[in-house]
């Protein structure tokens, strides 16, 4: 089977595909992979052909660009995946008369998801105006019809039959929103990934490990609260600051610290025993999958939903960016660790991450739904 992949440039939307897209090729499927001319190294990082569009810093050029291209080429194909960004998607395939297959990196979303992440700011902010939701997705469209005329209510209402979530439904927000027949929740999306090392030597003390992740740029300020909250305990702590983040002006280091603009964050998972995190859905997935706890600190996006989620299921806390300071840091990042009720049901989800189909059970998935539809 011929499969053409369809995603946008952004890491946390494209990062989780490339295990699904391996798999898919180990079961036996052809898959061309249409990204920006300028993603094509991470495009082989998959195993996949490579189809390409022409980059754009605006998301709604990209999305024009992405269908114009698929456009031409989707004829060829026997089958279509694509993100859910990519909201043309839908019209796409009804189109070519192909069936589809959406990918959701993190939770699907309904209405009320998709208004708690645009509420929370971020990429998302400047389409609490609906006009300007309304304007944006005219420009794309044109002229192509769709069921809505905003893109964000397209992605909720014009779902295509199937739809994988990289998520346990456990998690998922919302979840009785979203019929089994037409939602498969595939847990976590584990891969081999490629990673740089760091000079960091496990002793036997516990490891916190503390990162805003790639996009949130964390203050001098914060992480001099980070480092003033474990200065005298029996701890070690490893802490990411971000690329391009000036470490020189973080003074008096303490010895049981290790401060890097970037780790290999799976590696460093699998030594923690607690992460102290924006909330990133990555991030989140990351630590559930190595059975580590958290303390969230959101700031914007899916992040504040997650925080929210992660003390619902009792995987952690949360704490607030905006008031917090190095000894509730401290207080509350010791007791979660201790946490026999935390830890218990961090271990629970771990292993249901661990059993849950994964891009293994996700291709084969997609595999049988050609089959079926194709009967
Ligand atoms: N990451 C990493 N090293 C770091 C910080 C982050 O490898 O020092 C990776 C992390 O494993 C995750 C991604 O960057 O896969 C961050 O994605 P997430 O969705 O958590 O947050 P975002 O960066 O999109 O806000």
């Amino acid at each position: 089977m011929k499969i053409l992949f369809i995603n946008l440039p952004y890491h946390g939307h494209f990062m989780p595909t490339i295990g699904l897209v391996r798999e898919l090729i180990k079961q036996g499927c052809a898959v061309t992979y249409l990204m920006p001319f300028d993603w094509k190294e991470h495009v082989y990082e998959s195993g996949a052909d490579f189809a390409g569009y022409e980059n754009h810093r605006k998301l709604s050029e990209q999305i024009k660009n992405a269908y114009a291209a698929a456009d031409r080429v989707a004829k060829d194909y026997d089958m279509i995946v694509y993100e859910q960004f990519f909201f043309l998607g839908k019209h796409l395939v009804e189109k070519h008369g192909k069936p589809a297959v959406r990918i959701f990196p993190a939770p699907a979303t309904n209405g009320k998801l998709m208004k708690e992440y645009i509420c929370a700011g971020g990429a998302l902010g400047i389409f609490k105006h609906k006009w300007i939701c309304k304007l944006w997705t005219k420009d794309i469209a044109k002229g192509i019809p769709m069921k809505t005329d905003c893109w964000l209510d397209e992605i909720v209402q014009n779902p295509p039959a199937l739809n994988l979530v990289y998520t346990l439904k456990e998690y998922q927000p919302y979840a009785e929103d979203f019929p089994e027949e037409q939602y498969k929740f595939l847990g976590a999306s584990v891969y081999d990934r490629k990673e740089q090392n760091i000079d960091f030597k496990k002793t036997n003390l516990p490891v916190i490990y503390i990162s805003l992740g790639t996009i949130v740029k964390g203050a001098v300020s914060f992480f001099e609260k980070c480092i003033e909250a474990f200065r005298n305990e029996q701890v070690d702590v490893i802490m990411s600051v971000g690329k391009g983040f000036p470490i020189h002006k973080l003074k008096n280091i303490p010895k049981n610290y290790r401060i890097y603009n970037e780790v290999p964050q799976l590696s460093v998972l699998k030594q923690a025993d607690i992460f102290v995190t924006h909330g990133g859905m990555n991030s989140v997935s990351e630590a559930l999958v190595h059975g580590v706890p958290m303390v969230v600190i959101p700031f914007m996006s899916e992040q504040p939903t997650n925080a929210r989620r992660i003390e619902e299921l009792g995987l952690g806390k949360k704490l607030d960016y905006s008031t917090i300071n190095s000894e509730s840091l401290k207080t509350t990042v010791l007791s979660v660790m201790k946490d026999e009720g935390i830890l218990a049901n961090v271990s629970r989800i771990q292993r249901k991450m661990l059993d849950a189909p994964g891009n293994r059970g996700g291709a084969a998935m997609i595999i049988d739904f050609y089959e079926k539809v194709s009967r």
